[in-house]
Protein backbone atom coordinates (compact mmCIF):
# COMPACT_ATOMS: atom_id res chain seq x y z
CA UNK A 1 0.00 0.00 0.00
CA UNK A 2 1.15 3.11 -0.70
CA UNK A 3 1.61 6.28 1.67
CA UNK A 4 -2.01 7.43 1.14
CA UNK A 5 -3.36 4.65 1.34
CA UNK A 6 -1.65 3.80 4.81
CA UNK A 7 -3.01 7.19 5.68
CA UNK A 8 -6.30 6.99 5.01
CA UNK A 9 -6.87 3.43 7.03
CA UNK A 10 -5.08 4.19 10.27
CA UNK A 11 -6.65 7.60 10.46
CA UNK A 12 -10.17 6.69 9.41
CA UNK A 13 -9.59 3.69 12.25
CA UNK A 14 -8.06 5.96 15.05
CA UNK A 15 -11.24 8.88 13.53
CA UNK A 16 -13.34 5.78 14.58
CA UNK A 17 -12.02 4.48 17.29
CA UNK A 18 -12.50 8.23 19.06
CA UNK A 19 -15.00 10.50 17.67
CA UNK A 20 -17.11 8.66 15.68
CA UNK A 21 -20.31 9.44 17.70
CA UNK A 22 -22.93 7.64 15.49
CA UNK A 23 -24.85 5.48 17.68
CA UNK A 24 -27.49 2.98 15.76
CA UNK A 25 -29.05 -0.53 17.31
CA UNK A 26 -27.32 -2.53 15.09
CA UNK A 27 -23.80 -1.10 15.45
CA UNK A 28 -21.55 -4.06 16.91
CA UNK A 29 -24.75 -6.53 16.35
CA UNK A 30 -23.03 -10.05 15.63
CA UNK A 31 -26.22 -11.53 14.75
CA UNK A 32 -26.01 -12.14 10.99
CA UNK A 33 -30.09 -11.99 10.96
CA UNK A 34 -30.28 -8.92 12.23
CA UNK A 35 -27.45 -7.74 10.33
CA UNK A 36 -28.97 -8.42 7.34
CA UNK A 37 -32.72 -6.74 8.60
CA UNK A 38 -31.00 -3.70 9.06
CA UNK A 39 -29.33 -3.48 5.66
CA UNK A 40 -32.11 -4.42 3.92
CA UNK A 41 -33.99 -1.73 5.19
CA UNK A 42 -31.27 0.76 4.86
CA UNK A 43 -30.91 -0.30 0.90
CA UNK A 44 -32.23 3.39 -0.68
CA UNK A 45 -33.54 4.23 3.17
CA UNK A 46 -31.82 7.09 5.06
CA UNK A 47 -31.17 5.42 8.73
CA UNK A 48 -32.91 7.90 10.58
CA UNK A 49 -36.31 7.14 8.36
CA UNK A 50 -35.26 3.08 8.66
CA UNK A 51 -34.94 3.25 12.28
CA UNK A 52 -38.50 2.71 13.42
CA UNK A 53 -39.07 -0.48 10.56
CA UNK A 54 -35.81 -2.24 12.38
CA UNK A 55 -37.14 -2.01 15.69
CA UNK A 56 -40.84 -3.18 14.29
CA UNK A 57 -39.26 -5.79 12.70
CA UNK A 58 -36.82 -7.13 15.34
CA UNK A 59 -39.97 -6.98 18.18
CA UNK A 60 -42.17 -8.68 15.58
CA UNK A 61 -39.81 -10.93 14.49
CA UNK A 62 -37.00 -11.82 16.68
CA UNK A 63 -35.04 -14.54 14.63
CA UNK A 64 -35.00 -15.43 10.94
CA UNK A 65 -37.38 -18.26 11.65
CA UNK A 66 -40.16 -16.36 13.40
CA UNK A 67 -40.05 -13.82 10.00
CA UNK A 68 -40.02 -17.22 8.15
CA UNK A 69 -43.40 -18.22 9.95
CA UNK A 70 -45.03 -14.73 9.28
CA UNK A 71 -48.71 -15.01 7.23
CA UNK A 72 -47.81 -13.36 3.95
CA UNK A 73 -49.50 -9.72 4.11
CA UNK A 74 -47.63 -9.20 7.52
CA UNK A 75 -44.48 -8.00 6.34
CA UNK A 76 -45.82 -5.93 3.68
CA UNK A 77 -48.37 -4.46 5.89
CA UNK A 78 -45.06 -3.74 8.85
CA UNK A 79 -42.65 -2.18 5.82
CA UNK A 80 -45.22 0.23 3.97
CA UNK A 81 -43.74 3.36 3.65
CA UNK A 82 -40.57 2.36 3.14
CA UNK A 83 -40.79 2.12 -0.87
CA UNK A 84 -39.11 -0.54 -2.72
CA UNK A 85 -41.32 -3.53 -2.14
CA UNK A 86 -39.68 -5.89 -4.14
CA UNK A 87 -36.99 -5.81 -0.96
CA UNK A 88 -39.85 -7.07 1.32
CA UNK A 89 -40.58 -9.39 -1.10
CA UNK A 90 -37.23 -11.11 -1.12
CA UNK A 91 -36.82 -10.54 2.42
CA UNK A 92 -39.40 -12.91 2.93
CA UNK A 93 -38.60 -15.46 0.53
CA UNK A 94 -34.92 -15.67 2.01
CA UNK A 95 -35.88 -15.93 5.08
CA UNK A 96 -38.41 -19.05 4.34
CA UNK A 97 -35.32 -20.38 2.62
CA UNK A 98 -33.15 -20.14 5.25
CA UNK A 99 -35.60 -21.56 7.77
CA UNK A 100 -36.05 -24.25 5.62
CA UNK A 101 -33.56 -25.47 3.50
CA UNK A 102 -30.55 -24.03 6.11
CA UNK A 103 -32.05 -24.73 9.02
CA UNK A 104 -32.24 -21.32 10.74
CA UNK A 105 -28.60 -21.14 9.88
CA UNK A 106 -27.31 -18.43 8.03
CA UNK A 107 -24.17 -19.28 5.30
CA UNK A 108 -21.36 -17.93 7.42
CA UNK A 109 -19.32 -16.81 4.07
CA UNK A 110 -19.01 -13.95 1.49
CA UNK A 111 -19.48 -16.02 -1.23
CA UNK A 112 -22.42 -18.03 0.25
CA UNK A 113 -24.41 -14.78 1.18
CA UNK A 114 -24.28 -14.28 -2.10
CA UNK A 115 -26.19 -17.18 -3.24
CA UNK A 116 -29.23 -15.99 -1.42
CA UNK A 117 -31.91 -14.05 -2.98
CA UNK A 118 -31.43 -9.72 -2.61
CA UNK A 119 -28.28 -9.99 -1.23
CA UNK A 120 -25.73 -8.14 -3.41
CA UNK A 121 -22.21 -7.96 -2.69
CA UNK A 122 -22.40 -5.35 -0.29
CA UNK A 123 -24.70 -6.88 2.10
CA UNK A 124 -23.13 -9.99 1.97
CA UNK A 125 -19.84 -7.90 2.82
CA UNK A 126 -21.54 -6.54 5.54
CA UNK A 127 -22.87 -9.72 6.98
CA UNK A 128 -19.52 -11.79 6.44
CA UNK A 129 -17.57 -8.79 8.10
CA UNK A 130 -19.84 -7.68 11.15
CA UNK A 131 -21.31 -10.90 11.80
CA UNK A 132 -18.18 -13.47 11.23
CA UNK A 133 -15.44 -10.42 11.25
CA UNK A 134 -14.06 -11.80 7.84
CA UNK A 135 -12.22 -9.64 5.93
CA UNK A 136 -14.82 -8.10 2.59
CA UNK A 137 -14.98 -4.53 2.48
CA UNK A 138 -18.19 -3.17 2.37
CA UNK A 139 -18.83 -0.87 -0.66
CA UNK A 140 -22.16 1.70 -0.93
CA UNK A 141 -23.12 5.32 -1.81
CA UNK A 142 -20.65 6.19 1.10
CA UNK A 143 -17.65 4.32 0.08
CA UNK A 144 -17.83 5.32 -3.74
CA UNK A 145 -17.86 8.69 -2.37
CA UNK A 146 -15.02 8.74 0.62
CA UNK A 147 -12.67 7.11 -2.32
CA UNK A 148 -13.55 9.34 -5.25
CA UNK A 149 -12.67 12.17 -3.27
CA UNK A 150 -9.47 11.48 -0.85
CA UNK A 151 -8.15 9.82 -3.63
CA UNK A 152 -9.64 11.87 -6.52
CA UNK A 153 -10.67 9.04 -8.86
CA UNK A 154 -12.80 10.25 -11.57
CA UNK A 155 -13.82 7.20 -13.29
CA UNK A 156 -17.53 6.90 -12.88
CA UNK A 157 -18.67 4.81 -10.04
CA UNK A 158 -21.65 3.48 -11.73
CA UNK A 159 -19.63 1.45 -14.38
CA UNK A 160 -17.95 -1.67 -14.57
CA UNK A 161 -14.75 -0.45 -14.74
CA UNK A 162 -15.60 1.80 -11.66
CA UNK A 163 -17.67 -1.03 -10.01
CA UNK A 164 -14.10 -2.95 -10.42
CA UNK A 165 -12.10 -0.15 -9.28
CA UNK A 166 -13.73 1.08 -6.61
CA UNK A 167 -13.86 -2.21 -4.95
CA UNK A 168 -10.49 -3.30 -5.64
CA UNK A 169 -9.41 -0.15 -3.68
CA UNK A 170 -11.76 -0.35 -0.99
CA UNK A 171 -10.64 -4.22 -0.60
CA UNK A 172 -6.90 -3.09 -0.26
CA UNK A 173 -7.63 -0.36 2.25
CA UNK A 174 -9.28 -2.98 4.20
CA UNK A 175 -8.03 -3.24 7.74
CA UNK A 176 -8.42 -6.76 7.71
CA UNK A 177 -7.91 -7.76 11.43
CA UNK A 178 -10.44 -5.33 12.28
CA UNK A 179 -12.91 -5.63 9.15
CA UNK A 180 -16.40 -4.67 10.95
CA UNK A 181 -15.08 -1.64 12.57
CA UNK A 182 -13.14 -0.52 9.65
CA UNK A 183 -16.10 -0.99 6.86
CA UNK A 184 -18.70 1.16 9.62
CA UNK A 185 -15.76 3.58 10.00
CA UNK A 186 -16.03 4.44 6.21
CA UNK A 187 -19.39 4.02 6.31
CA UNK A 188 -19.68 6.27 9.34
CA UNK A 189 -17.41 8.78 7.55
CA UNK A 190 -19.62 9.27 4.22
CA UNK A 191 -23.12 9.44 6.64
CA UNK A 192 -21.67 12.19 8.60
CA UNK A 193 -18.77 14.05 7.69
CA UNK A 194 -18.17 13.27 3.67
CA UNK A 195 -22.10 13.89 3.12
CA UNK A 196 -23.14 14.49 -0.59
CA UNK A 197 -23.50 17.95 0.23
CA UNK A 198 -21.55 20.60 2.35
CA UNK A 199 -19.09 17.78 4.07
CA UNK A 200 -17.56 18.90 6.84
CA UNK A 201 -14.13 18.88 5.73
CA UNK A 202 -12.50 20.69 8.77
CA UNK A 203 -13.82 18.31 11.00
CA UNK A 204 -12.67 15.15 9.20
CA UNK A 205 -9.69 13.22 10.12
CA UNK A 206 -8.55 12.27 5.88
CA UNK A 207 -8.49 16.30 4.93
CA UNK A 208 -4.52 16.08 5.15
CA UNK A 209 -4.14 14.45 2.64
CA UNK A 210 -7.87 14.74 0.47
CA UNK A 211 -7.33 15.33 -2.94
CA UNK A 212 -10.72 16.78 -3.48
CA UNK A 213 -10.42 19.54 -0.32
CA UNK A 214 -7.31 20.41 -1.76
CA UNK A 215 -8.01 20.50 -5.64
CA UNK A 216 -11.49 21.53 -4.89
CA UNK A 217 -12.76 18.85 -6.87
CA UNK A 218 -15.43 17.97 -3.75
CA UNK A 219 -18.64 19.00 -6.34
CA UNK A 220 -17.62 17.38 -9.00
CA UNK A 221 -16.60 14.03 -7.43
CA UNK A 222 -17.43 11.35 -7.18
CA UNK A 223 -18.85 11.15 -10.93
CA UNK A 224 -21.54 9.46 -12.28
CA UNK A 225 -22.06 8.24 -16.02
CA UNK A 226 -25.03 9.27 -16.93
CA UNK A 227 -27.79 10.89 -15.88
CA UNK A 228 -30.94 8.74 -15.06
CA UNK A 229 -33.81 9.51 -17.29
CA UNK A 230 -36.75 9.88 -15.10
CA UNK A 231 -40.28 8.40 -16.20
CA UNK A 232 -43.73 9.98 -15.65
CA UNK A 233 -46.67 7.63 -14.93
CA UNK A 234 -50.43 8.33 -14.06
CA UNK A 235 -52.31 6.29 -12.07
CA UNK A 236 -55.92 6.81 -12.10
CA UNK A 237 -57.51 4.99 -9.44
CA UNK A 238 -61.13 4.54 -9.63
CA UNK A 239 -62.76 3.96 -5.95
CA UNK A 240 -65.40 1.71 -7.10
CA UNK A 241 -68.16 1.87 -3.67
CA UNK A 242 -71.30 -0.31 -4.06
CA UNK A 243 -72.89 -0.21 -0.40
CA UNK A 244 -69.84 -0.22 2.51
CA UNK A 245 -67.42 -1.92 -0.07
CA UNK A 246 -64.56 -0.95 -2.22
CA UNK A 247 -63.07 -2.81 -5.10
CA UNK A 248 -59.61 -3.65 -4.45
CA UNK A 249 -56.98 -5.93 -5.78
CA UNK A 250 -53.21 -6.97 -5.29
CA UNK A 251 -50.46 -5.98 -7.65
CA UNK A 252 -48.75 -8.42 -9.32
CA UNK A 253 -46.32 -8.65 -11.82
CA UNK A 254 -42.55 -7.19 -12.57
CA UNK A 255 -43.59 -3.35 -11.47
CA UNK A 256 -43.45 -1.40 -8.19
CA UNK A 257 -46.00 -2.00 -5.18
CA UNK A 258 -45.75 -5.97 -5.84
CA UNK A 259 -48.13 -7.97 -3.81
CA UNK A 260 -49.89 -4.69 -2.10
CA UNK A 261 -53.35 -3.71 -3.58
CA UNK A 262 -54.58 -0.69 -4.41
CA UNK A 263 -58.57 0.17 -6.30
CA UNK A 264 -59.49 -0.57 -9.65
CA UNK A 265 -56.16 1.24 -11.87
CA UNK A 266 -56.74 2.62 -15.51
CA UNK A 267 -52.60 3.67 -15.84
CA UNK A 268 -52.35 6.17 -18.87
CA UNK A 269 -49.00 7.93 -20.49
CA UNK A 270 -50.87 11.30 -19.95
CA UNK A 271 -53.11 12.91 -16.91
CA UNK A 272 -56.80 12.30 -17.45
CA UNK A 273 -59.74 14.31 -15.61
CA UNK A 274 -63.29 13.15 -15.22
CA UNK A 275 -63.84 14.70 -18.83
CA UNK A 276 -61.08 12.43 -20.38
CA UNK A 277 -61.57 9.93 -17.98
CA UNK A 278 -64.79 9.32 -19.53
CA UNK A 279 -63.43 8.52 -22.96
CA UNK A 280 -60.94 5.91 -22.09
CA UNK A 281 -61.94 2.91 -23.50
CA UNK A 282 -61.00 0.95 -20.31
CA UNK A 283 -63.39 3.36 -18.42
CA UNK A 284 -66.18 2.55 -20.95
CA UNK A 285 -66.01 -0.74 -20.78
CA UNK A 286 -66.56 -0.90 -17.00
CA UNK A 287 -70.09 0.73 -18.19
CA UNK A 288 -70.41 3.20 -15.13
CA UNK A 289 -72.54 6.40 -15.88
CA UNK A 290 -70.18 9.43 -16.21
CA UNK A 291 -72.59 12.02 -13.58
CA UNK A 292 -71.54 8.84 -10.72
CA UNK A 293 -67.87 9.88 -11.01
CA UNK A 294 -66.50 12.49 -8.27
CA UNK A 295 -62.93 13.26 -8.50
CA UNK A 296 -61.12 13.18 -5.23
CA UNK A 297 -58.14 14.20 -5.84
CA UNK A 298 -54.40 13.57 -5.95
CA UNK A 299 -51.14 12.63 -4.67
CA UNK A 300 -47.54 12.26 -5.91
CA UNK A 301 -44.49 10.00 -5.61
CA UNK A 302 -40.73 10.17 -6.61
CA UNK A 303 -39.44 6.72 -7.11
CA UNK A 304 -35.31 6.23 -8.38
CA UNK A 305 -37.11 6.31 -12.39
CA UNK A 306 -40.29 6.90 -11.85
CA UNK A 307 -42.93 9.53 -11.23
CA UNK A 308 -46.13 8.42 -9.76
CA UNK A 309 -49.32 10.60 -10.25
CA UNK A 310 -51.91 8.69 -8.32
CA UNK A 311 -55.34 10.68 -9.08
CA UNK A 312 -58.91 9.48 -7.01
CA UNK A 313 -61.96 9.41 -8.75
CA UNK A 314 -65.01 7.94 -6.51
CA UNK A 315 -68.16 6.36 -8.31
CA UNK A 316 -70.73 5.73 -6.07
CA UNK A 317 -72.71 2.15 -7.90
CA UNK A 318 -76.15 1.17 -7.89
CA UNK A 319 -75.05 -1.89 -8.98
CA UNK A 320 -71.88 -4.13 -9.26
CA UNK A 321 -70.19 -3.11 -12.84
CA UNK A 322 -68.57 -6.40 -14.19
CA UNK A 323 -64.40 -6.27 -14.24
CA UNK A 324 -62.72 -8.35 -16.80
CA UNK A 325 -59.96 -6.43 -17.16
CA UNK A 326 -58.54 -7.12 -13.13
CA UNK A 327 -59.05 -9.81 -10.73
CA UNK A 328 -60.35 -8.61 -7.09
CA UNK A 329 -62.50 -8.60 -4.37
CA UNK A 330 -65.17 -6.40 -2.76
CA UNK A 331 -64.07 -5.59 1.15
CA UNK A 332 -66.12 -3.98 3.73
CA UNK A 333 -64.13 -0.39 3.95
CA UNK A 334 -64.34 -0.95 7.67
CA UNK A 335 -61.47 -4.21 7.09
CA UNK A 336 -59.28 -1.45 4.73
CA UNK A 337 -56.70 -0.87 7.64
CA UNK A 338 -55.94 -4.78 7.98
CA UNK A 339 -54.49 -4.45 3.67
CA UNK A 340 -51.34 -3.70 2.77
CA UNK A 341 -51.25 -0.67 0.23
CA UNK A 342 -48.36 1.09 -0.94
CA UNK A 343 -47.74 4.48 1.46
CA UNK A 344 -48.78 6.45 -1.76
CA UNK A 345 -52.05 5.64 -1.81
CA UNK A 346 -52.58 4.58 2.02
CA UNK A 347 -51.92 8.90 2.91
CA UNK A 348 -54.48 9.84 0.48
CA UNK A 349 -56.81 7.20 1.46
CA UNK A 350 -56.46 8.21 5.14
CA UNK A 351 -56.71 11.96 5.09
CA UNK A 352 -59.34 11.59 2.52
CA UNK A 353 -61.29 8.46 2.58
CA UNK A 354 -61.91 5.68 4.87
CA UNK A 355 -59.38 4.59 7.58
S1 LIG B 1 -11.68 16.30 3.49
FE1 LIG B 1 -13.77 16.71 2.90
S2 LIG B 1 -13.97 15.86 0.83
FE2 LIG B 1 -12.12 15.00 1.73
S3 LIG B 1 -12.76 13.04 2.60
FE3 LIG B 1 -12.87 14.58 4.23
S4 LIG B 1 -14.96 15.35 4.19
FE4 LIG B 1 -14.60 14.27 2.26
Amino acid sequence: MGPNKNFFTAKLTSWHATENQRSLPWKSEKDPYKIWLSEVILQQTRAQQGLPYYLAFTEAYPTVQDMAAAADEQPFRLWQGLGYYNRCKNMLATARYISKELNGQFPKTYEELLQLKGIGPYTAAAISSFAYGLPDAVVDGNVYRVLARFFGIDTPFDTTEGKRTFSALAQELLDTKASAAYNQAIMDLGATVCMPRNPLCDNCPLQKKCIAFHQELIDVLPVRSKKQSVRNRYFNYLLLKYNDTLWIHKRTGNDIWENLHEPYLIETAEPLTTATLSKNTQFEDLNIPFNEIIYEGKTTQRLTHQFITASFFTANLAKKPSIHSQTGIWLNTSDLKNIAFPRTLVSFLENNLYF
